[in-house]
């Protein structure tokens, strides 16, 4: 549901009403941008410098637009087409950076949306990178890997000019991993002659890859989530938590929870969800979803676990609920369920998970809410560690990565914090987060001209 101007600050609404006429139809890039907009009245007020460079304006409008043709041959030898997409955000703090979605559900605003949370998210990281996002509509979901290969073959084939270590470096997000990642580095090699190992992250370990990237996304999402407790004075010690998702979110996550002591009771796929009041066993979960790429109901199968087909993971009473599957996941009756349950703290792991009602009903209701592009910024960040170690031809221990991807996550938690009071809204991780990641990209661009 695309969300209205009347309750954005007055200077902010035309500049949102100019994003609904250019962006027709994209419901998901008028939310995201929406939930920018309504932090932004006091840095409008505070920094007219802002306004008069028409730097709102200008971030809404992403830098360069891609879509291509993808055509490619499925095993019975017929010809398939998919489209595929790279929305080229903003290149104010470094490269454009950002996953590829390959889901029959992704569409150019799908990407937008994406492409237009990252450029904050980037920000907050504290390191050199722009936003960026792309994909396709293609569905790797029962095909084999010869098809992925050749689908992936094809798409890299017309991407690959956009692209570059110094220009625009793609990684994974839901429907591509390391093997993807590495059919289309593959391709990328051989058309460029270059072993350009910083144009692609979450590259395996043997060729380029870091430590901890795999595990990035969801360790720092807790690592966020355990700076939020510990604020409180509490940790994860007893806290039952319910995670959505099985994907590589999820999983890290949920295995993080299990390190400091916390028990995932839930977690879900498409299909439905198993509750494990004895935690998860992650080891059977990794099995299942990384290697059989299988459905969660097997999990259910031969031990004392619930598997309810359909439903909602939401029901599962909790203290703490990591939304890890997809956007617009937790809606405001599922909120009321978990404020019902007693739910204390809620922090988005997937991009943009919860509707703004269902945001507006978890803020009501007192419960803590940390936003995807702040809690779950560890999978970007340690993919600029990549880039980094890539830049060096060096290559960091696990222990090292991991510590680094700590102090990012609290590094982010306190600037959020901070910057959340410095605007007039103690306490607000929302606020903190976007207006933290908009000042710094509108910073850079006021010192870069009219560009
Ligand atoms: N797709 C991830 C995200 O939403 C990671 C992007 C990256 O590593 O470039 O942040």
């Amino acid at each position: 549901m695309t969300p209205t101007t009347s309750d954005l600050h007055p200077t902010l609404r035309p500049m949102y009403e100019t994003v609904l006429r250019r962006n027709p139809g994209e419901s998901e890039f008028h939310q995201a941008a929406h939930e920018v907009f309504e932090s932004l009245s006091p840095v409008v007020a505070k920094r007219p410098e802002y306004v008069q460079a028409s730097i709102i304006e200008r971030i809404c409008e992403p830098e360069r637009q891609i879509i291509f043709r993808v055509p490619w041959v499925d095993d019975a030898g017929k010809v398939q087409i998919n489209r595929g997409f790279r929305v080229e955000f903003n290149s104010a703090l470094g490269p454009y950076k950002g996953g590829l979605r390959f889901h029959p559900s992704v569409l150019l605003g799908t990407v937008k949306f994406l492409g237009f949370e990252q450029i904050f998210k980037n920000a907050l990281t504290g390191l050199p990178i722009g936003g960026g996002k792309g994909g396709s509509d293609f569905d790797p979901k029962g095909r084999s890997d010869g098809e992925v290969m050749r689908f992936c073959q094809s798409f890299m084939t017309e991407l690959y000019r956009h692209l570059g270590e110094y220009t625009d470096v793609p990684a994974g997000d839901i429907g591509v991993g390391g093997r993807e990642i590495g059919y289309l580095f593959g391709q990328y090699k051989r058309i460029t002659n270059r072993y350009e190992a910083g144009v692609l992250t979450g590259k395996g370990l043997s060729w380029g890859g870091s430590q901890v990237r795999t595990e990035a996304t969801g360790y720092g999402l807790v690592y966020f989530v355990d700076e939020m407790l510990r604020a409180q004075q509490t940790s994860f010690e007893g806290k039952k938590v319910v995670i959505s998702g099985s994907g590589n979110v999820a999983i890290y996550a949920a295995e993080k929870v299990a390190q400091l002591a916390g028990t995932v009771v839930a977690m879900s796929d498409s299909g439905g969800y198993v509750v494990d009041e004895n935690g998860m066993d992650l080891e059977v979960m990794k099995d299942l979803k990384e290697i059989r790429r299988g459905r969660i109901s097997e999990y259910a199968e031969g031990r004392e676990a619930r598997y309810l087909e359909g439903g909602t993971i939401w029901d599962v009473p909790c203290d703490i609920a990591l939304p890890c599957a997809t956007q617009n996941e937790l809606d405001e009756t599922h909120a009321a369920t978990l404020v019902k349950n007693g739910v204390r703290i809620v922090a988005e792991g997937a991009n943009m998970p919860t509707t703004q009602a269902g945001t507006r009903a978890l803020r009501e209701a007192g419960v803590q809410f940390a936003p995807g592009k702040a809690a779950n910024a560890g999978g970007v960040a340690t993919s600029a560690l990549e880039m980094q170690q890539n830049a060096s031809r060096d290559s960091w221990s696990f222990e090292t990565t991991d510590a680094r991807l700590r102090d990012i996550m609290q590094g982010i938690y306190g600037s959020c914090m901070m910057t959340a009071e410095e605007y007039g809204m103690p306490g607000d991780v929302i606020a903190g987060a976007n207006i933290a990641g908009f000042t710094q990209v509108a910073d850079a661009m006021l010192s870069q001209g009219v560009i």
